[in-house]
């Protein structure tokens, strides 16, 4: 029976990667809608990386990826400058977690729906990981100086604490602060911190 759990698991993973632009998901509990997608290849390796949006209007990052297994990462953005350590280092240091360089390289992607994002071009990423298999993601999109990305932030709001609601004009719900994320220029290395959610992770 476990065998069986474990191999369905998997197939709601692929489904998840699968999912369209529009299609309602759930991840630790929290549902959600794929408001867009990158499809990322390189060198026959292909994997998703779906932007999802609550129904606070909250919007985060998962990946689905193969390993050894298909595994699920919620990512959630923070800032380089909170890094000890860079791209190019073998260890990087973040909030006191050491994390270890695992591998590197440069992939295609193709966006779909709402990502605020080329609808195609090349990201350089740079992974780490931890002992406890936490992770940090860098990726570098596209060439550089085309135009600054932002979304949404994750969280709790840095002004008031509320957790993030956002309205229509990327302002908190409770104290009207601006809550949108500068997320950097096309063309400079963003950092992402990932935490497995394989087993949390699915379709509705
Ligand atoms: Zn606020």
């Amino acid at each position: 029976m476990f065998g069986r759990f474990n191999k369905d698991k998997t197939q709601g993973l692929e489904s998840l990667a699968n999912a369209p632009v529009g299609a309602p998901v759930v991840v630790e509990n929290i549902r959600g809608v794929v408001r867009g997608s990158l499809v990322m290849q390189e060198a026959g390796d292909i994997w998703i990386e779906h932007q999802i949006e609550n129904q606070e209007g909250r919007r985060f990052w998962v990946s689905i990826e193969n390993f050894d297994r298909t595994e699920a990462t919620l990512w959630e953005d923070i800032e380089v400058f909170d890094i000890q350590g860079g791209p190019s280092d073998n260890r990087v240091t973040y909030k006191g977690q050491s994390f270890k360089r695992e591998e590197a390289g440069s992939a295609a992607f193709t966006a779909k729906g709402d990502v605020d994002m080329f609808e195609s071009g090349s990201v350089d990423y740079v992974d780490f990981s931890s002992e406890s298999g936490d992770r940090l993601g860098f990726e570098r999109f596209g060439a550089e100086g085309a135009h600054r990305r932002s979304r949404a932030i994750t969280g709790n709001c840095p002004n008031c604490g509320a957790p993030i609601s956002v309205d229509t004009m990327g302002r908190c719900t409770s104290c009207s602060s601006e809550v949108m994320a500068d997320h950097g220029w096309w063309g400079s290395w963003e950092v992402a911190y990932g935490r497995n959610v394989t087993d949390s992770a699915r379709l509705q």
